[in-house]
């Protein structure tokens, strides 16, 4: 039997809502099914206004025009994620600065921040690996001292939470969980079919400021005001900044409410299974230096990814190949951003990212998904790894 590294989820509504959008007779964006996406995200998760986007990768695009970001201006972004965290940006002309991996963990070094600014600064974006916060309280409060925009890359990370551990912070009272995405100024979430919740491709803007509300329905809409005129505020609509169609169509909406209907049972099952890894490797881990994911006490585990950090790059390649004898298909990805191709040809002196190196060498994916039956199997094909 093949073990996938993904199998994407169908909860078995996906064929009948995307029916009912066809013979609704609207198909184009913006229409019931959209509007109970966003309503979903609003009300479960806080976020003061939702637009359902074709992609995260489309909604980073919207924050880049959003806060508007000039050539010459400065992103922090981490080395160590998906190519589309800095995208947009880089479009608009913006110079990336690299902010390297935490020592315990792939993600962003929050401490590295204060050093990395300088007066250009205009947003970080922190991405929230594998579904696990970023120290949003040390971000936050960094971001406001220098007046800078936070745009969290909340791809892998819905329905995960930070929880505010200081007694006098500015994002809430000790205790408080915030849900990832309700933080930053603006959030992007994304329902590729690799994500726990997903329509093929799709994305979220999760807007947690007013003063982006109006433009983002415009950028959102082609550069016009429509969605004005369709609430009757303005009596014709017309063309009033730039702007795309980020907007999806009612069929990748109607997928994707199926699955939102599903979200708990999709996480419950999710968590099981990291928490079936996590319990079944931690003695070999152990013996054999590997190290397994940390969830910091301020943070959630949503489920999203279950990694190994091994001890070196042959040891990873080596249990690759034991895996793969196996059928059994891990991956690793993330080349470290500053060191890519494309940054190398745009020649600017880029700050050194020793963790984000190792973990470009050293971090394996194991197979998540939903439909996995072979979990105690994959558990003793690793545990039985030995490397020479
Ligand atoms: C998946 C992912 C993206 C891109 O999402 P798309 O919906 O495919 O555009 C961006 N950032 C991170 C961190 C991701 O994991």
């Amino acid at each position: 039997m093949k073990t996938p590294f993904n199998k994407p989820y169908l909860t078995g509504k996906e064929a009948h809502y995307l029916y009912q959008a066809v013979y609704s007779g609207h198909i184009s964006g913006n229409g019931v099914y959209t509007k109970k996406c966003q309503a979903f995200f609003e009300e479960r998760f806080g976020f003061k206004k939702t637009l359902l986007t074709t992609s995260c990768t489309d909604a980073l695009e919207m924050c880049a025009l959003l806060i508007d970001i000039q050539p010459g201006d400065e992103v922090i972004v981490p080395s160590y994620t998906f190519v589309s965290t800095a995208l947009a940006f880089v479009r608009q002309g913006a110079k990336l600065i690299f902010a390297d991996s935490r020592k315990d963990h792939p993600g962003m070094d929050e401490s590295s921040l204060e050093s990395l600014i300088t007066p250009k600064t205009k947003a970080i974006v922190p991405v929230h690996y594998a579904g696990v916060a970023c120290d949003m309280e040390i971000v936050m409060e960094v971001a406001k001292k220098h007046n800078i925009f936070v745009i969290e890359d909340a791809a892998q990370a819905i329905d995960s939470y930070y929880t505010v551990t200081k007694l006098h912070s500015s994002l809430g009272d000790q205790g408080a969980k915030l849900a990832l995405g309700s933080i930053g100024h603006l959030a992007t979430f994304s329902f590729h079919e690799t994500k726990n919740i997903q329509c093929g491709e799709g994305g979220l803007l999760a807007i947690n400021n007013d003063r982006f509300e109006k433009r983002a329905e415009v950028l959102w809409e082609k550069g016009t005001n429509r969605a004005e005129f369709f609430r009757g505020e303005v009596n014709k609509y017309g063309w009033v900044d730039t702007g795309s169609s980020f907007l999806p169509n009612e069929l990748t909406a109607s997928f994707l409410y199926a699955q939102l209907e599903e979200m708990d049972s999709i996480q419950q099952r999710r968590k099981e299974i990291w928490n079936g890894y996590y319990e079944g490797l931690k003695d070999w881990a152990n013996e054999n230096k590997v190290h397994l994911p940390l969830v910091p006490d301020y943070a959630t585990n949503n489920g999203h990814m279950f990694y190994l950090i091994c001890p070196n790059a042959d040891f990873r390649t080596m249990l690759i190949k034991h895996l793969k004898n196996e059928n059994i298909h891990a991956v690793f990805h993330y080349l470290s951003l500053h060191k890519s191709e494309y940054i190398e040809k745009l020649q600017y002196m880029t700050q050194d990212c020793p963790l984000s190196d190792e973990y470009t060498d050293q971090l394996l994916r194991l197979p998540l998904y939903y439909e996995l039956k072979s979990l105690s199997s994959i558990i003793s094909i690793i545990t039985n790894y030995k490397h020479l």
